[in-house]
């Protein structure tokens, strides 16, 4: 944890771009953006992978899609639309263990996704 990447943006030691910040979780722009809009909602409590989410958990996966909700609606791509996506290890291409759901607009979307 005291080496998690995302837990230093959330400390502030490691400087983001927030477009988003709420009780339980923030919203950033991706460094390396694959869209021309891509944030990334992280919630302040490190939880590793999709799989190690709790029914405690329930209120801030909740705040996660209502973020999206607000993100998409300032931003203007609720339509024509976009995409979340959450990479779960190795295979789905996760590359940090500190949850966090993508928000991906602002061009046409493949499927299926590589
Ligand atoms: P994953 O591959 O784990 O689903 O997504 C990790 C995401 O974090 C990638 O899209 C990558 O570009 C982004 N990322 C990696 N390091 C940083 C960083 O220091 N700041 C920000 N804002 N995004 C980062
Ligand atoms: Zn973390």
């Amino acid at each position: 944890m005291e080496d998690c990447l995302f837990c230093k943006i959330i400390e502030g030691t490691v400087p983001s771009e927030k477009v988003y910040e709420g009780e339980n979780v923030i919203g950033i722009k991706d460094v390396i953006p694959q869209a021309p809009h891509h944030y990334l909602l992280i919630p302040k409590k490190h939880i590793s992978t999709i799989t190690k989410i709790m029914p405690e958990d329930a209120g801030l996966i909740a705040e996660m899609f209502a973020a999206v909700k607000q993100i998409a609606r300032e931003v203007s791509i609720e339509d024509p639309g976009f995409r979340i996506v959450m990479n779960q290890g190795k295979e789905g291409g996760q590359t940090v263990y500190h949850l966090h759901m993508h928000i991906l607009g602002g061009r046409p979307m493949d499927w299926p996704p590589g």
